[in-house]
């Protein structure tokens, strides 16, 4: 059976390293298909959506971990975003044509935010410069720099598939660099094919069949949005009233679509009202100050 929509996680017992694995199709394919923009960048939202997934098995939380590239070239942004039981959403915004290359030549001068926001702490957040060769090679580079690991990213996407495979030094360990090597090289020769047509166990025995490797069960990948009704209230009560009211003065509602699914939500005026005089309510103690 192939696999799909799939996190595995994978550990290197006796050598200090972790590695993860991932497959998105169904999940994949109903991400991308709210979204607009030429091949390439919907391309780069699947690895990205791929490498979130991975992401936010490597950190415990309970919340939202959001990758996030951001330049000032034809490749404006991408959001990828994966809660802590994989629910994944993203988004990109692009001018028509992205040329295909670095990312410095997709995205311009740009930067590569990784945020957690966990349910009830404040977000946390580590940047890096957009550049590399692609998305995985500049998500090594974070590693390297914000958390001083030793990270190997594989990532492609196609029409129906998205996959990832990572390899990361475990922290806090006396690792032996030889094993570390090792393991690199042999996963060094892992080809676009073997990630599309193999699942997780077969890939594993094809690269490191001589390494004791303990594989641990899948955990399912799934598209949802996380947008609501009183998401999109809390959204425009932060606008104000005052500019609430210019609105409607303009139009009859206030219309607001979700970049990651498309869903509409419409606000006339009397919802509007209420909406206002709910923050009354909700927050006695910032209306008395
Ligand atoms: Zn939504």
């Amino acid at each position: 059976m192939i696999e799909q929509d799939l996190l595995h996680r994978f550990l290197f017992e006796d050598l200090g390293v972790r590695g993860e694995w991932v497959k998105l199709t169904t999940s994949w394919q109903a991400a991308k298909q709210y979204q607009q923009g030429p091949q390439n960048a919907q391309l780069q939202l699947g690895q990205a959506l791929a490498a979130v997934v991975m992401l936010s098995a490597t950190v415990k939380f309970k919340g939202s971990m959001i990758l996030q590239a951001q330049g000032d070239g034809d490749f404006k942004a991408l959001v990828a975003q994966s809660t802590h039981d994989r629910k994944i959403r993203g988004l990109i915004r692009s001018n028509d044509h992205v040329p295909t290359g670095s990312l410095e030549t997709v995205f311009g001068q740009g930067r590569l935010v990784i945020t957690i926001e966990p349910d009830n702490a404040q977000p946390y957040q580590g940047i890096v410069p957009l550049q590399g060769k692609n998305l995985a090679a500049a998500l090594q580079t974070y590693f390297e720099q914000s958390e001083q690991l030793k990270t190997r990213i594989w990532l492609f996407a196609n029409e129906t598939q998205a996959i990832g495979l990572l390899l990361q030094e475990l922290p806090a360990q006396n690792n032996d660099q030889a094993d570390w090597e090792r393991i690199e090289i042999l996963a060094g020769t892992v080809t676009e094919k073997e990630l599309l047509e193999l699942d997780c166990e077969n890939l594993l025995y094809r690269l490191f069949n001589e390494e004791k490797v303990r594989l641990f069960d899948a955990e399912p990948v799934e598209f949802k949005c996380t947008c609501s009704r009183s998401r999109v209230e809390r959204t425009l009560r932060a606008l104000g009233e005052e500019e609430l009211k210019d609105i409607l003065q303009e139009q009859d509602t206030i219309e607001v679509d979700c970049e990651f699914c498309s869903q509409h939500y419409v606000f006339d005026r009397v919802d509007v009202e209420t909406l206002l005089s709910q923050e009354n309510v909700t927050n006695p103690s910032e209306t008395r100050h």
